[in-house]
């Protein structure tokens, strides 16, 4: 029988057009070796898809941890579990599995003063969350704040809150931050409202529930806030002195007692 005269060249062109990058770059090789060996020709297409879906799953995930924002090297790796007694680590990695508590909205909350690896540990989480195929967004509050301020002038608050749902995590790091004093904040309950019970919030605080009416316009809304917020929550207190605090005495940069780290953080 006579080969069938296949037209190789326009392959790569039309392999790009169809988008099938590694398809594109693996058919050389694999029908080379498919020739070689005797492949049946279902063998050969069946190779060249699986290649393409596993790389495209993986570059999906490339591309959610760059739109995360997260910030660089806070792994649940590098976090000292040792270092913070009272939080569990089979817990944080029974969390970084996501699923049941992303799928119905549930909340985390991180409770602690300066320098106790809070914002580390949301990172991590969030890390090891869009390793596992989820999307999550890395915010600090005060910034989303303002973001979520200038929509509402523009009238476009509702769209960005809704664009917002395409992440199954949302990080507020530093809640405590946002002062009512400063600016308008209800912008705030408006999207903690928006995805009670949807979609998930991990949030950050140095000052306890007690403190919150600093950051709401009135009483009731902080009540309504933080009742939505621990309706279905995971809360995580890490009461333990200041990890850069910790270090920095370690490394003989301060006398202990001093927190010129914390402080100005
Ligand atoms: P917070 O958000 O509570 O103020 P950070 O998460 O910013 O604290 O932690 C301060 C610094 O100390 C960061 O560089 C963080 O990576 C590090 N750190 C804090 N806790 C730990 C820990 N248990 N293991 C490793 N690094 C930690
Ligand atoms: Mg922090």
């Amino acid at each position: 029988m006579s080969a069938i005269n296949v037209d190789t060249a326009r392959l790569p062109i039309m392999l790009t057009e169809l988008r099938l990058p590694t398809v594109a770059r693996l058919w050389p090789a694999l029908t080379e070796t498919a020739d070689k060996e005797s492949w049946p020709a279902a063998r050969l297409l069946a190779a060249l898809a699986e290649h393409e879906i596993a790389e495209r799953a993986q570059r999906r995930i490339a591309r959610h941890a760059i739109e995360a924002r997260l910030p660089p090297g806070k792994t649940l790796e590098s976090f000292d579990f040792t270092a913070t007694p009272t939080i569990s680590k089979a817990r944080l990695l029974a969390l970084a599995e996501g699923d049941a508590w992303l799928e119905k909205g549930q909340n985390v909350l991180i409770f602690g003063p300066p320098g106790v690896g809070k914002t580390h540990l949301a990172a991590a989480l969030a890390s090891a969350l869009v390793d596992n195929g989820f999307r999550a967004l890395f915010m600090r509050t005060t910034d989303l704040v303002q973001k979520m301020q200038v929509a509402r002038q523009e009238l476009a608050l509702t769209a960005l809150i809704e664009r917002l749902d395409k992440y199954h995590l949302l990080i507020l790091d530093d809640i405590s931050y946002v002062q009512k004093s400063q600016a308008e904040t209800s912008v705030l309950f408006e999207l903690i409202s928006a995805r009670y019970e949807r979609r998930s919030l991990l949030i950050t605080a140095n000052q306890p529930f007690g403190a919150w009416d600093a950051i709401f316009p009135d009483p009731a809304m902080t009540v309504a806030a933080i009742d939505r917020l621990v309706h279905h929550a995971v809360i995580i207190e890490v009461n333990v002195e200041s990890f850069r605090r910790r270090s920095a005495v370690k490394r003989g940069a301060q006398p202990a007692g001093v927190s010129s780290n914390s402080a100005s953080k």
